[in-house]
């Protein structure tokens, strides 16, 4: 036994390859996979998933988070370019050149930065602002090029591309297409500026998943491919190619069963009163597991095949749910919190947020398990 059965998630890497290939289908020859596996691969566990991805499908690139994600990406034998989206203090330059990794750069200063701090030389990517306004080089896209060009040229800084990022391609922040084909035509704008002026790059990336699915950003050299590899949507109300599989099923357990009668109340505040005699549940998981609060009185489990309500508010670790119609439920059953008919984006819709927050919420005291 390698893990307690109380509240765990199993992984299908099998729906992994399938969301995988069928994206792959949809890209233009030139565009290659980035694995985006930042945040322990949204929460589903980088050690389970991105071994795989090198072994058995060839993965070359990877984005991550910071440089902690990295070099324990590194640590787990990968071996292809793994690009940090995010921010590193300077002071970790040659950590940066240890582990071959390379950083985003956001702007001169933080090239400058880097290379004071460097002892060899560090790869970048340089990160232009087309729009979302969140990191980048900044202003019309003269001074853009303008701006990299100068990072290409400082010491101990090796420029091998640019990249990023669309805000509107999905649902997380209304889609948006006009916005979003503005994004491109800049940031394209901004290569070509750079490579009329004799800059080469090796990578000029755009995409996301929004992006790979529905066509945005032609001329990518990298899609990033992050959300549909896990089996969510960008966009819950925008249809994909294809339907991607959901790649965690979320479980708990009941751990009792009991009839109360009319009239009784239910879990912290008494927020749920029963209107009638019925049977309840116990699951063991709560909030402290990831499982939103939000979900309380809202909510619903799957036990023996059949959607149970929460009765009540969730809990730290534990909650209550409404099992009057199942004759036979006891102690020690399964009950699924997610799976891929109730999945994080259901779980999302229900509480106001994103698939995304769900998968990556579930916390590290729930094991991960391959099934
Ligand atoms: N690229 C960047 C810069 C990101 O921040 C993210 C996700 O947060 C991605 C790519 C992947 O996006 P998605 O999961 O929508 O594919």
């Amino acid at each position: 036994m390698d893990y307690i059965k109380r509240c765990w998630a199993e992984i299908d890497l099998s729906a992994v390859e399938y969301n995988v290939t069928e994206y792959k289908k949809l890209l233009p020859a030139g565009t290659e996979l980035m694995y985006v596996v930042k945040a322990a691969c949204y929460g589903h566990d980088d050690s389970l998933i991105v071994p795989f991805l090198q072994e058995k499908l060839g993965a070359e690139y990877f984005a991550v988070a910071d440089l902690d994600e990295a070099i324990r990406l590194r640590g787990m034998g990968i071996s292809g370019d793994i690009l940090i989206l995010g921010y590193t203090l300077p002071e970790y330059a040659p950590l940066i050149a240890k582990h071959n990794v390379i950083q985003a750069c956001t702007d001169l200063s933080y090239a400058r930065e880097l290379s004071k701090n460097a002892e060899g030389t560090v790869r970048v990517h340089g990160a232009v602002d087309t729009g979302m306004t969140r990191i980048g080089v900044h202003g019309t896209a003269e001074e853009q090029a303008a701006e990299l060009s100068e990072i290409a040229a400082t010491p101990n800084i090796a420029l091998e591309g640019i990249f990023t990022h669309f805000s509107s391609a999905d649902g997380t922040a209304q889609a948006d297409d006009d916005y979003t084909n503005m994004q491109a035509e800049r940031f394209f704008r901004v290569r070509d500026l750079l490579t009329a002026g004799g800059i080469e790059l090796k990578h000029a990336h755009i995409k996301n998943s929004a992006g790979g699915a529905y066509g945005f950003g032609e001329g990518s050299t990298l899609a990033r491919l992050g959300i549909i590899m896990y089996g969510l949507y960008p966009d819950p109300a925008k249809p994909l190619p294809f339907e991607p599989k959901p790649v965690m099923t979320w479980k708990a357990v009941v751990s009792q069963v009991k009839w109360i009668d009319a009239g009784t109340a239910v879990s912290y505040g008494r927020t749920f009163v029963s209107d009638r005699r019925m049977k309840l549940a116990t699951i063991t998981a709560g909030y402290a597991d990831g499982y939103p609060r939000a979900l309380s009185n809202k909510g619903e489990v799957i036990i023996g095949g059949k959607r149970c309500r929460i009765c009540g508010r969730v809990c730290m670790d534990q909650f209550m749910c409404d099992v009057t119609d199942l004759p036979d439920i006891r102690s020690g059953d399964e009950a699924i919190l997610m799976d891929a008919e109730m999945n994080a984006d259901h779980l999302a819709a229900l509480t106001g947020t994103i698939g995304y927050e769900i998968t990556c919420g579930i916390s590290p005291r729930v094991p991960r398990v391959l099934i």
